[in-house]
């Protein structure tokens, strides 16, 4: 399937000779010819899809100077918006005006981005960043101007009779004036302002005080029996003869001291520490933050933060969601209470006190000893199955199997690094192309850390009704190949794999008319869920045996207890897992739904209540949401992380329910027609139903966690 293999070890620049390791690195070349985008053209003509490639930016000129036209051209599109000659206000020229504008911004910041995070030469990536800067707080104004919002308001006293797409692009765009304000009087819409500028002012103080907070704890060698050598043969841990330093605010010391030392104290004194962080300097903050958020919600109609952010999410209010959140804690108590029984079991083997209760500070480290005694986890040994190129082509060939899908190389007019690769998207049976995706594979210098997927163009119908098809980039960072290795990915990553390419699914195959509704921009407490739900295909043995084999013998596949075994080891604890993410979302949901001015005081000791309450008792006097980021950026969303999750296990029945299992092409199909295609385009509710061809449960999510249904 690899149309054109290139030979990742001279492009890394390591100077192996290719010959000694030909059969890892360079498998002869298939003569498949790569495609150019040219070569695409005429099979779009009759679908009138419109295909290109973005044109990157590359020096730091061209990038101020695209900055400046982007925001000179879309004031200028707005100031056309607001103002029409009178009488002659029509959808076109209001709502769909804002659309396409709202499209050519998000395409020269999709590529400003992805510059900044990819860019191979500093300058770019620093060019880059300023202009992200740059647009960011320009786009901040954009919701305020009152003459488009004067223009669209006359728009809508016309009362427009629209149906479809074009109702809810309608209803939306009027539901974010509202948000925003715009809809009251004036006095009461400058005070809205002033709350927010006060707000974002505080939240940046809140985040820095994060950043800056920092502690270390001194230990001797005995205290931190058990700890891995990574940590205690750190740079800057070992600073005396038997003198060590853990830096409590940096998270992978704290958890190997979590998961390892097993002195308690030593445990038990790093997890009150970590829960006060900041604290001194953020529990301020914190009541200022949810009055604040409190008074906007209040001014803007809504009875609280909480139902206001939750207003444009599947979830729609508080309330749902708390509810939500507490049937997943009660469905998944008896699960803990093992957990927590085992772990006790342990503890008392290990201590000799009959009496040993579980503490907070105790679960990570017995968790680890379980799956150190009882599962005996080597996920490592996994890695041998997964040569880079043998998971990617495994995953392409289900993806293609299942969506109906071809996936062919393409020659990318640009590299931003040599290996880049590109790769065109048609539907198989019809031939009609429906986008591009550029996979930029290993980690290197200056490059973003993570998998994730760059939407670059989004799919738009335009004005002469032809369909602009979307062109995304995925971001890697896999293990690059060594002399005498090919790239071996872990479980881990395969998962992410088949996650990541899931979300570049659902940006290409999209079929909404607007931009606002097109591919993955659905609701945040839905977007994970369709890639989640493609998580399931890595766990599945018959999946994995249609690509994964061993690098150095192909004819073995993966040993059926390895799996078996991981698999356990992940839901044998998963119950304290979800218990603790739950414990987060809960606090998260429970300070904005129930926190006034009157009651703020009483914030942080709600917050440390929540999570005792939702998971283990909290030490008294700490203070954890002082150190949590996502009370900032995630406010009354964090809940999403589950939500999405339980809609994934619901959707992933669809396929295994069906004759095929995880290679059902018939599923497969309807996950491009009812989730892919429509994107936000109507109510994700509805979509998913559809795809369900049943109302939602939440049963399947908990049938796969372990918890109990009622
Ligand atoms: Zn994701």
């Amino acid at each position: 399937m690899f149309a054109k293999r290139l030979c990742l070890l001279a492009l890394a620049g390591i100077v192996a000779s290719c010959a000694t390791s030909k059969e890892t690195c360079c498998p002869p070349e298939p003569k498949t010819s790569v495609k150019t985008l040219n070569d695409f053209q005429p099979a779009s003509k009759p679908f009138n899809n419109l295909l290109r490639l973005p044109q990157f930016e590359t020096t730091p000129d061209a990038i101020a100077q695209t900055t400046d036209q982007t925001m000179v051209a879309a004031n200028a599109a707005l100031d056309q918006v607001g103002k029409p000659s009178a009488g002659k206000v029509t959808f076109a020229n209001t709502i769909r005006a804002l659309d396409d504008n709202a499209a050519r911004v998000a395409e020269a910041m999709n590529r400003i981005y992805l510059i900044k995070e990819t860019s191979t030469d500093a300058r770019l990536r620093d060019a880059a960043t300023e202009a992200v800067k740059k647009l960011q707080e320009w786009a901040v104004g954009l919701d305020y101007r009152e003459d488009v919002y004067r223009a669209v308001k006359a728009y809508a006293d016309t009362n427009p009779q629209l149906s479809g797409e074009e109702a809810k692009l309608f209803v939306e765009t009027m539901r974010d004036y509202r948000r925003a304000g715009l809809s009251l009087p004036k006095p009461q819409r400058d005070e809205v302002e002033k709350l927010r500028k006060e707000l974002s002012a505080v939240t940046t103080d809140f985040d820095s005080n994060i950043n800056k907070a920092q502690q270390t704890l001194k230990f001797t060698k005995a205290e931190l029996a058990g700890a891995p050598e990574s940590l205690l043969g750190a740079p800057g841990v070992k600073t005396g003869d038997d003198e060590y330093r853990v830096k409590v605010n940096v998270t992978w010391q704290a958890l190997a001291v979590m998961e390892h030392v097993k002195n308690e104290k030593v445990r038990q004194q790093l997890l009150v520490a970590q829960s006060s962080l900041a604290k001194m300097e953020n529990t301020p903050l914190i009541e200022k933050i949810l009055t604040l958020r409190q008074q906007i919600a209040t001014k803007l109609g809504y009875q609280n933060w909480a139902d206001y952010q939750l207003e444009v999410k599947m979830a729609k209010n508080g309330k749902t969601a708390i509810e939500f959140e507490e049937k997943l804690r009660d469905g998944l108590q008896p699960k803990m209470e093992a957990e927590l029984e085992e772990f006790q079991k342990l503890k008392i083997a290990e201590t000799g006190d009959a009496d040993a209760r579980i503490n907070i500070w105790d679960w990570r480290y017995y968790a680890e000893q379980l799956r150190k005694t009882k599962y005996n986890v080597d996920s490592e040994q996994l890695r041998n199955f997964f040569p880079l190129e043998r998971a990617l082509e495994g995953m392409f060939s289900i993806y293609q199997r299942i969506f109906g899908l071809k996936f062919e190389r393409v020659e990318a007019p640009y590299k931003w690094v040599d290996d880049l690769q590109l790769w065109g998207v048609s539907d198989a049976q019809s031939g009609e192309p429906l986008g591009f995706f550029y996979l930029d594979m290993f980690p290197r210098e200056g490059k973003y850390h993570h998998f994730a997927m760059f939407p670059l163009i989004d799919g738009k119908r335009q004005a002469d009704g032809s369909y602009q098809r979307p062109v995304v980039s995925l971001v890697c960072n896999f293990t690059p190949p060594t002399a005498d290795k090919p790239s071996l990915l872990d479980h881990d990553s395969v998962e992410t794999l088949f996650h990541e390419f899931g979300h570049a699914m659902h940006a290409i195959l999209t079929r909404a008319n607007f931009v606002r509704f097109s591919g993955t921009s659905v609701p945040r407490d839905f977007v994970e869920a369709p890639s989640q739900m493609l998580e399931a295909w890595v766990w599945d043995k018959k999946v994995l045996d249609s690509f994964a084999a061993d690098y150095r013998d192909p004819a073995k596949k993966i040993p059926p207890e390895i799996l078996d075994q991981i698999k356990a080891a992940k839901y044998a604890t998963y119950a304290c897992h979800y218990r603790r993410q739950l414990s987060f979302g809960l606090m998260d949901l429970v300070l904005h739904d129930r926190i006034t001015e009157q009651n703020a005081g009483e914030a942080v000791a709600l917050a440390t209540k929540t999570m005792s309450d939702t998971f283990l008792p909290m030490p008294a006097d700490t203070a954890f949401i002082c150190y949590f980021g996502h009370f900032s950026g995630y406010d009354a969303g964090y809940y999403g992380y589950a939500w999405a999750d339980a809609i994934a296990a619901d959707m992933a029945t669809v396929f295994e329910n069906s004759p095929d299992g995880y290679f059902d092409v018939a599923a497969g199909r309807k996950m491009r027609d009812e989730i892919y295609a429509p994107g936000d385009s109507r109510d994700v509710s509805e979509s998913i139903e559809k795809f369900l061809g049943r109302p939602r449960s939440i049963e399947p999510f908990l049938k796969k966690i372990g918890a109990q249904s009622k």
